[in-house]
């Protein structure tokens, strides 16, 4: 990986170690857990490595505070108002088959920015007759995700690393010479595997892919290097979450688009270049590539987004809805537009920041 980069960086480009959410530790005396497997991303971490809600808060919360519950296998099925509509005064819930309720002075609703927007569409009551605080009706609308695409360079040569998902290139942010709009990122993915290629092959290629038995897969694999590009998606009020009868609907059409087959067109065009640097250009070397369908959500953001006015916006500038005093949504939907980079550093950070703010309003 280390040779690719300085190639990217030869072409005039300045690669970065790429921001990754695992407990590397590289300040602490604590030996990480992280072994650097070749399982990283798209896998659930056995070794308890990544450095995600429950490793990082859930369960040193539960550790260090008495008076903190985990219930687990639990629904929340709908918040429900007083009579006026402004408060929340209970929280209905399913855990194992019965209904549960429960009541708080504040209720912080952090179910990702798809179900948060979910809940309060399902919460709707004589007082909110279009779904819960969604007096601007904005409430599921502006769903984001990222225009996302990936690549995978295939070469003759096997790629030895273990742990490949490390390069980032953000340069393509800033356009080119006739299309001055930021265009993305480009990042790597985790490792290609074997087991993997059939589900993740592009459409045309996907046929083939299954009839090869795992071994000649497993060839291809350790030939491999995967990318990821990302372009923002701009917040669309009809690209939108929906409950119908009860089911969830996810309206999207992807925008953005000449800026996202740019930087294909041009990242590939990197990646040739790369090769031809390397000698890997003969016999062959092979680019194909995938676009993201919509059921790919990790990125999803939007659907509360938060502003100033009360009309337009579903949150104030603390998370807070507009029309209800004691509720806020605190996860990915307050986005008012998508982010050039993944989102998950920008929700943390806000949850920190809006955690500071209720921490002090409770004294
Ligand atoms: S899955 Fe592997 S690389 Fe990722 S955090 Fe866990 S041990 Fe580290």
């Amino acid at each position: 990986m280390q040779a690719i980069a300085d190639n990217i960086r030869e072409l005039g480009y300045y690669p970065f170690h790429l921001p990754l959410g695992l407990k590397l530790n590289e300040r602490s005396s604590t030996k990480s857990p992280c072994i650097r497997c070749d399982t990283f991303d798209g896998y659930p971490c056995l070794v308890g490595a990544k450095a995600d809600a429950e490793v990082n808060a859930i369960r040193p919360t539960r550790e260090a505070y008495s008076n903190f519950t985990l219930l687990t296998n639990a629904k929340v099925l709908r918040l429900h108002t007083s009579e006026s509509g402004r408060e929340i005064t209970g929280v209905e819930t399913d855990i194992a088959g019965e209904r549960h309720w429960f009541t708080s002075d504040i209720v912080v609703v952090a179910c990702g920015s798809i179900n948060s927007a979910v809940l309060l569409l399902r919460s709707a009551n004589d007082k909110h007759l279009n779904g819960l605080a969604n007096s601007s009706d904005q409430v599921g609308r502006n769903f984001m995700k990222h225009v996302e695409t990936a690549i995978v360079s295939l070469h003759l040569d096997i790629n030895h690393a273990n742990f490949q998902k490390t390069i980032a290139v953000n340069d393509f942010y800033w356009g080119e010479p006739d299309f001055p709009y930021p265009m993305g990122m480009v990042q790597n993915t985790g490792n290609v595997l074997a087991d993997m290629m059939p589900a993740e092959a592009p459409p045309l290629m996907a046929p083939l892919v299954k009839l090869l038995p795992h071994q000649e897969r497993h060839l291809l694999a350790e030939r491999s290097v995967g990318w990821w590009l990302q372009t923002e998606d701009l917040p669309d009020p009809n690209n939108r979450i929906r409950v119908v009868d009860d089911k969830i609907h996810v309206d999207y059409t992807a925008n953005n688009n000449e800026a996202a087959y740019r930087l294909v067109h041009r990242w590939t065009s990197v990646l040739k270049s790369i090769s031809r640097a390397a000698q890997h250009v003969l016999p062959f070397s092979l680019y194909p590539r995938s676009h993201l369908p919509e059921q790919a959500v990790a990125h999803q953001c939007g659907t509360c987004r938060f502003g100033t006015d009360s009309k337009t916006s579903v949150l104030d500038l603390n998370c807070r809805t507009h029309d209800v005093e004691n509720l806020y949504v605190v996860d990915g939907s307050f986005f008012p537009s998508n982010a050039g980079v993944n989102p998950t550093l920008t929700i943390m950070a806000n949850t920190l920041r809006v955690g500071d703010y209720l921490a002090q309003k409770l004294k």
